[in-house]
């Protein structure tokens, strides 16, 4: 890298080069060698608001810092509210990463581990993607990983903002995480919510696979069916293999943590 540029917060994409990428905590950008970026395109002046409550849920800025996130007090009616401050503390982070790292730089880092990923598959947020020729794209959480450190972000593209929709802060929830360490990074990780009006349970499975994975079920669903769902919904290829643990390990407690969500949510 050779340049750095604070883009001014009413045209961010001026004078957008080949060699151009997003900074926000620069945690990752920083820590390892990225021999194909040219220039920083520094987001920390955009004036973003972090979080917005309204009555449609919680508006979260790509710019929120991880501890504001981690301070924000949600209103005691959202039974979901304490997962917030559940998923920041998932963190494998060093004084300096825990301080600098934003939540948009975590999902667009798109790693399996990421705690940001997993928040907003299991809460089904809606992402807001702004493109260089001025549009704008909303996608759900669920699609936008595609793998290890892989998403659907266009070149230059940029995410603007994460909503979590008042219907998912009001579901049950629970949660089930596995690490080597007790402050590892997460190697399987998983989220169940639940819908006590329709009875919909949602179970999320994040950190065991490349991409997270949605196992939606319209009732209360037996053991059978959650297992029958984990064998059909994720094919082996999808079970991450790191030094964190083995495809069959991830895959093994994926069964043994679903069915313990299952159980806990059912009599929720
Ligand atoms: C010691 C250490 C421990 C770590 N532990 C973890 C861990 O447990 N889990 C984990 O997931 N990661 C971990 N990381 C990796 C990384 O620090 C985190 O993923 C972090 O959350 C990235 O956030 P950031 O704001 O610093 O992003 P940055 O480093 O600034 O950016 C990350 C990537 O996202 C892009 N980007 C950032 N913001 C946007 C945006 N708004 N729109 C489009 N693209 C954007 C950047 O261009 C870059 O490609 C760790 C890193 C270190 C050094």
């Amino acid at each position: 890298m050779t340049d750095m540029l604070v883009p001014p917060a009413q045209d961010l994409f001026h004078d957008w080069r080949d060699g151009d990428t997003w900074l926000a905590g620069g945690t990752l950008i920083f820590s390892q060698p990225m021999p194909h970026l040219r220039r920083l395109r520094d987001l920390s002046d955009t004036g973003w608001q972090s979080i917005t409550v309204s009555e449609a849920g919680l508006e979260i800025a790509a710019t929120c810092g991880i501890t504001e996130l981690h301070e924000f007090k949600p209103p005691e009616h959202w039974r979901a509210g304490p997962f917030l401050r559940q998923s920041v503390e998932e963190y494998l982070a060093s004084f300096k990463v825990w301080n600098r790292q934003t939540v948009g730089g975590n999902i667009c880092a798109s790693l399996p581990a990421g705690p940001m990923v997993t928040m907003g598959a299991a809460l089904e947020a809606q992402y807001k993607l702004l493109a260089m020729d001025g549009s704008d794209r909303i996608v759900p959480a669920i699609n936008f990983v595609t793998g290890d450190n892989t998403n659907i972000l266009q070149p230059g593209e940029l995410l603007r903002s994460i909503h979590l929709p008042m219907a998912s802060l009001m579901r049950n929830y629970t949660l089930r995480r596995f690490s080597l360490t007790k402050h590892g990074r997460s190697s399987i990780y998983l989220v169940g919510t639940h819908d006590t009006k329709s009875s919909e349970i949602l179970i999320t499975v994040s950190a065991a696979t490349i991409h997270p994975v949605h196992l939606r079920f319209t009732g209360l669903p037996s053991s059978e069916q959650v297992r029958k769902a984990v064998d059909q919904l994720i094919p082996a290829k999808l079970y991450f293999d790191d030094p964190n643990g083995t495809p069959a390990h991830r895959r093994h407690l994926t069964y043994v943590f679903a069915e313990q969500i299952r159980t806990e949510l059912s009599a929720s």
